[in-house]
């Protein structure tokens, strides 16, 4: 957060400064929005958002500005506001599981990004609302992938399925979301590889574990603290499964914020959790008001 606290106070900072002028005119808001701009560069966001999100607030401003007496000051906040909420808002609701209506959701992500810390979150938060949650570990590549996921799973009394012979992903897949609607859990949750090297051939089993187990949402998980990369990695990851919703990590370390601007324009899909630390319960839902409330201060 108190990264992400600067960014928050680098705008605000701004738009004092701009209160702060006797007259408000073309120089003054221009330089507002340049101060604004540099720090949403500075924490990561991308350079095309930037540069649009500072053409919409110069229109709205220019727009609203032309009725006699408007408030010049209280038109850009609104409007720096509102952009910032756009930015995160791709205006489409995730998908949301249903108690006592079997749904499978597929996490992916690269390894590292904390998917499998993520998984059990998402799993614990659901249990703890009165789902039967239930988790699969499709991860075959890395060793040690189904151990981790099976102690969270135990540590949270999740059932789980997975193997330690197993080498196909898909198979593991298929069997375990059978098993686990056989048991009437309601939210199965299918965790995959995440693998760095030959990610055009992870992308392909990605796209195979989601056609063979038809997952009812693609939650893409994200290292907060990646910084510029975000957008392509986002990027390439909607483009192999259908990506529907984002989870970004870490953002009790060195996240930005800029990242997660970044995932939801890249994905065109909601953050709908954020991870605060490594703990299962260290887990927050993600508004998009409040969040840009709570950064502007
Ligand atoms: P995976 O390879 O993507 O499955 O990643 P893991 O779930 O193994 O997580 C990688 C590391 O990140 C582990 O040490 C986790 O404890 C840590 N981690 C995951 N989420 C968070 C988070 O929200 N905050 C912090 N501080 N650490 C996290």
């Amino acid at each position: 957060k108190m990264v992400l606290a600067q960014l928050g106070g680098s705008i605000s900072r701004a738009l004092a400064q701009m209160s702060n002028a006797t007259v408000v005119d073309e120089k003054v808001i221009a330089e507002c929005l340049n101060e604004i701009s540099r720090a949403l560069l500075q924490s990561d966001v991308q350079f095309k958002m930037v540069r649009d999100m500072q053409s919409n607030i110069k229109r709205i401003v220019d727009l609203e500005s032309l009725a006699a007496g408007a408030n010049k000051r209280r038109i850009i906040q609104q409007a720096v506001f509102s952009e910032l909420c756009n930015m995160l808002d791709p205006g489409k609701p995730s998908f949301t599981p249903k108690k006592a209506k079997p749904s499978v959701v597929m996490f992916v992500g690269l390894q590292g990004s904390g998917k499998t810390t993520t998984c059990t979150k998402y799993a614990y938060y659901h249990q703890q609302k009165g789902f039967k949650p239930s988790l699969v570990c499709a991860d075959t590549f890395r060793a040690g992938a189904f151990d981790q996921l099976k102690q969270n799973a135990t540590k949270a009394r999740i059932p789980f399925y997975g193997s330690y012979m197993e080498s196909d992903p898909v198979k593991i897949a298929v069997e375990g979301v059978e098993r686990f609607r056989e048991e009437k859990s309601d939210l199965i949750i299918v965790d995959t590889s995440g693998r760095h090297k030959q990610e055009a051939a992870l992308f392909e089993e990605m796209r195979q574990v989601a056609e063979a187990t038809k997952p009812d949402l693609v939650i893409f998980v994200m290292d907060g603290s990646i910084g510029q990369a975000a957008f392509d990695q986002a990027h390439a990851f909607k483009q192999s499964a259908s990506v529907g919703a984002v989870i970004i990590t870490k953002m009790d370390g060195h996240a930005k914020g800029g990242g997660a601007l970044s995932a939801v324009a890249a994905t065109k899909s909601p953050v709908i959790f954020i991870g605060t630390g490594e703990h299962i319960d260290e887990f927050e839902v993600f508004d998009v008001k409040p969040f840009v409330s709570r950064l502007l201060g």
